[in-house]
């Protein structure tokens, strides 16, 4: 299968209000153009540096998701144009992503990372810390961001009630929280699927997947 059958193929079987976004990390730029030329518009990295040499090769149409971990010290690079920033896990975080999107006269998108795996490995914030986030005097502050979503990754296993159980959390996590009226915030995405455990993401309330290796192959 090509690049872009593989991308057809998975298009066909999302649902209208589901979002692919094209991850696309480790891949060189043909790879991506062969996506882009199927009208997919929307790429996934993790590492700052490629993304912004890909974004400066790249027609400027493209909405750029960073779906890695941030550091505070690199959001300077991405901040003239990522899209959407799904890893965001900590008001320091939200803060500097402000400053910088304030320096470039920009609101940018964010997701706040939610930990719903049972794997320590994994980042994100637990409910007691989104609450604080939500209810921080700094959040009302901050002009130039704004939390549009959700987002988490599933323990790595085969276990599908494990995966689902997970999802299901995220997802209700997500209904609480897009009932509360909060400063800075219009949740409208959940963030969560990946090439393993996509469809079941969607079964389980996901409105953006994540999909890397089903598009693009594998990864060394
Ligand atoms: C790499 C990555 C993906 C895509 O993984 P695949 O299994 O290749 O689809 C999705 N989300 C995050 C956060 C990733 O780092």
């Amino acid at each position: 299968m090509s690049i872009a059958n593989n991308i057809k193929a998975i298009k066909a079987t999302l649902p209208e209000n589901v979002t692919l976004a094209a991850v696309s990390k480790t891949k060189p730029v043909s790879d991506l153009m062969q996506a882009y030329e199927t009208g997919q518009r929307i790429f996934g990295e993790n590492k700052i540096q490629e993304m912004a040499d890909k974004w400066e090769q790249m027609p400027k149409d493209i909405q750029w998701h960073m779906i890695g971990h941030v550091q505070t010290n690199k959001v300077k690079y991405m901040a003239p144009f990522v899209a959407l920033i799904h890893g965001v896990d900590s008001l320091k975080l939200l803060q500097e992503i402000n400053k910088q999107a304030a320096k470039n006269n920009r609101v940018i998108d964010c997701l706040l990372q939610m930990h719903i795996a049972e794997e320590e490995t994994k980042f994100g914030l637990d409910q007691e810390e989104l609450a604080a986030i939500f209810n921080s005097v700094e959040l009302q502050e901050m002009k130039n961001i704004k939390i549009v979503g959700l987002m988490g990754m599933a323990t790595f296993t085969d276990n599908k009630d494990q995966i689902k159980k997970e999802f299901m959390l995220l997802k209700s996590i997500f209904d609480k929280a897009a009932e509360q009226k909060v400063p800075n915030c219009d949740l409208t995405i959940i963030s969560m699927g990946m090439s393993g455990d996509y469809p079941l993401a969607i079964e389980c309330g996901s409105t953006m997947v994540r999909v890397g290796s089903s598009i693009f192959g594998g990864r060394n």
